[in-house]
């Protein structure tokens, strides 16, 4: 594993669909999308039989000056705190996306696509019937640590994209992924080139190391395909997926994430009692699903270390006990090492010599 990690804060949009996993284009706010839920909780008429004064625009009246088009992270966790508080559609984690008050004309120049898709999945048409979303999982903001080069803390291995840590701060803008991965790729490549130009002679093949490693890693999934024990992976899998979407996405509270890096130190236990259940490993994922999930959890311990330490609130990481971002104490970047006892925690300064940071205010 690559030494360095850099703090994964973990943004989560506000609008896919409900039970579909699909992401609507945050430019349906923009276009002039509302976001609603009934004024009374366990409101059980549909949406279109609710009046207007009986419906809640909550970004509306909680952001007069924005409205509906506060950023990304604003929406996510106002639209998590409305439905924590009861008011979501049928009681779940969902809400109004309403563009029915614009023409059909209007809707087609400039949405047609996206609203299509929406109807194909949905079977409801969004120009007469508002639009159900719910907030999912977006994008990861940290990752790798990366050098200016792009190169990571180990020789010879380069990282671009969305798996490194270098672009995005605390916060990720809307569609810019595509400058970590189109920047990220093209420096990385001339890097990774001119690192095996510069050498004065690869590694002879034949070296012990690769075979020792191959070794190490068949000894492993053998020992796990032959396992026995009273734990399934998937299960596990599903356990930490549940603590970790709770607890360390929208709203991280210190308490939820001592829980719950308590749970997935249980649940790395719990791993060595998995039963694969397999005979024929060949044509199977269990395995490669099984390893992946050993990585997952000691990645989801990193998230949730770094998150708890990090007393203050600042980009996708919102901490109530520390509603505020503290710039004195905490403009700086956390770095995650690996060692065999968890996760190690330091800290990296921040260089904010050519933009000097100010605080983000919508209201
Ligand atoms: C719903 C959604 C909507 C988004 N919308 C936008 C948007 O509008 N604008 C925008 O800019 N960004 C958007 N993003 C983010 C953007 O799509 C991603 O950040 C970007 O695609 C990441 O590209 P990547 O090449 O770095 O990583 P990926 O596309 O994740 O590629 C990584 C690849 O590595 C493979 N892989 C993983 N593990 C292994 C392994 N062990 N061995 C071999 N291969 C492996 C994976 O299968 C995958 O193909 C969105 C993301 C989501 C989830």
């Amino acid at each position: 594993m690559v030494g360095l990690l850099i703090q994964w804060f973990v943004q989560v949009i506000h609008s896919l669909y409900f039970n579909k996993l699909r992401l609507i284009s945050e430019s349906a706010r923009s276009e002039g999308g509302r976001l609603w839920v009934p004024r009374a909780r366990e409101d059980k008429r549909l949406s279109t039989d609710i009046p207007d004064k009986e419906r809640w625009y909550f970004l509306e009246e909680k952001y007069p000056k924005y409205g509906n088009l506060v950023p990304s992270d604003i929406a996510t966790r106002e639209i998590f705190q409305v439905c924590l508080d009861g008011y979501g559609i049928d009681g779940k984690m969902q809400v109004y996306l309403d563009l029915t008050h614009k023409s059909t004309a209007e809707l087609n120049s400039r949405l047609k696509g996206t609203l299509d898709i929406y109807k194909n999945f949905m079977r409801e048409d969004p120009h007469k019937v508002p639009m159900r979303v719910f907030p999912g999982m977006h994008y990861t903001m940290g990752g790798l640590w990366v050098d200016i080069n792009q190169k990571t803390s180990l020789d010879g291995i380069y990282a671009a994209g969305e798996c490194d840590f270098s672009i995005h701060g605390a916060n990720r803008l809307g569609a810019n992924s595509l400058v970590s991965c189109v920047y990220g790729g093209i420096v990385s490549g001339i890097s990774a080139f001119n690192y095996v130009k510069g050498l004065e002679k690869t590694l002879d093949i034949s070296e012990p190391i690769f075979e020792i490693k191959r070794s190490q890693e068949e000894e492993f999934n053998n020992s796990l395909s032959k396992q026995t024990g009273v734990e399934n992976a998937q299960l596990l899998h599903q356990e930490m997926g549940r603590y970790m979407t709770e607890n360390v996405t929208v709203i991280r509270g210190n308490k939820q994430l001592q829980d719950t890096d308590n749970k997935l130190q249980e649940l790395q236990e719990r791993f060595n009692q998995i039963d694969l259940n397999e005979s024929n490993f060949w044509a199977s994922q269990s395995l490669p699903h099984a390893r992946s999930l050993r990585n997952m959890l000691e990645l989801a311990r990193v998230i949730t270390l770094c998150a708890l330490a990090r007393n203050e609130s600042r980009g996708a990481h919102y901490k109530p006990e520390f509603p505020e971002r503290d710039d004195e104490n905490w403009l700086k970047t956390t770095i995650a090492t690996y060692t065999l006892n968890g996760p190690e925690v330091s800290y990296q300064e921040t260089d904010t010599s050519l933009v000097t940071p100010k605080p983000r205010k919508y209201n």
